[in-house]
């Protein structure tokens, strides 16, 4: 399986990439996450992407394509991969199309996570992620005070760039420079939609449908 996972910030791309992952075996590329490494072991890609991250803009295309395109030069790739957060421009879409082309590995489909803006406020505000396990958990949907994982235990966290002015700043930026990209893959044929309203387990049920009716595993 070789997916491109689409949607805004808070649409859930990182949740279901974990489900599937599970499910189907496959690598789960999050730029995001590679970021956010980078930028606690202070990399020299960590120091150039801080800022922009700080103020929930995007990280320049050569920086993301150049990690990207090392990253799917991996051996782990044959297992298929699905990209979470990757690409989110126009520029990152064509990059990524060449690198697909040169390491022979065709995407079978592009996965848009659909979802109003009012809740996807209320989704990052309320996020909260794991420090042990990773796991993403919504504060207005747990029980207990939200400073521990009901999975392992760890502590729990909200994320720098979760704060109510930079998401705000974040979805700007998403309608601006990634929506753009629904209507390249639609035009491509590419472009599967799904409700990303309901709970985890019933966008992942949706998105299994999907894949099977597609014949993708
Ligand atoms: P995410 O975890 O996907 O929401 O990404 C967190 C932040 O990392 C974004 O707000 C951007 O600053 C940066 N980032 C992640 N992926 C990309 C990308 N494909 N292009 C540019 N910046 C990115």
């Amino acid at each position: 399986m070789r997916l491109v996972l689409l949607g805004a910030p808070g649409a859930g791309k990182g949740t279901q990439a974990d489900l599937l992952k599970e499910r189907y075996g496959c690598v789960h590329i999050s730029t995001g996450d590679i970021l956010r490494q980078n930028l606690k072991d202070k990399t020299e890609w960590g120091l150039e992407a801080e800022a922009f991250m700080k103020r929930g803009e995007l990280v320049p295309d050569d920086l993301v394509v150049r990690m990207v395109s090392g990253r799917l030069r991996q051996d782990d790739i044959a297992r298929g991969f699905l990209m979470d957060g990757f690409p989110r421009t126009l520029p990152q879409a064509e990059a990524f199309d060449d690198i697909l082309k040169n390491i022979g590995q065709p995407l079978d489909c592009v996965l848009l996570l659909e979802i109003d803006e009012e809740v996807l406020v209320e989704r990052l505000t309320n996020r909260r992620t794991c420090r042990s396990c990773g796991r993403i958990w919504n504060l207005s949907t747990m029980t207990g005070g939200g400073e521990i994982c009901p999975a392992c235990g760890g502590d729990l966290f909200r994320r720098d760039d979760d704060a109510a002015e930079v998401v705000r700043n974040r979805l700007k930026v998403y309608r601006e420079q990634t929506a753009p990209l629904v209507a390249w893959y639609r035009n491509r044929g590419m472009l599967q939609g799904c409700d990303a309203s309901g709970t985890q387990e019933e966008i992942f049920r949706e998105i299994r449908v999907t894949l099977e009716n597609h014949d993708i595993s």
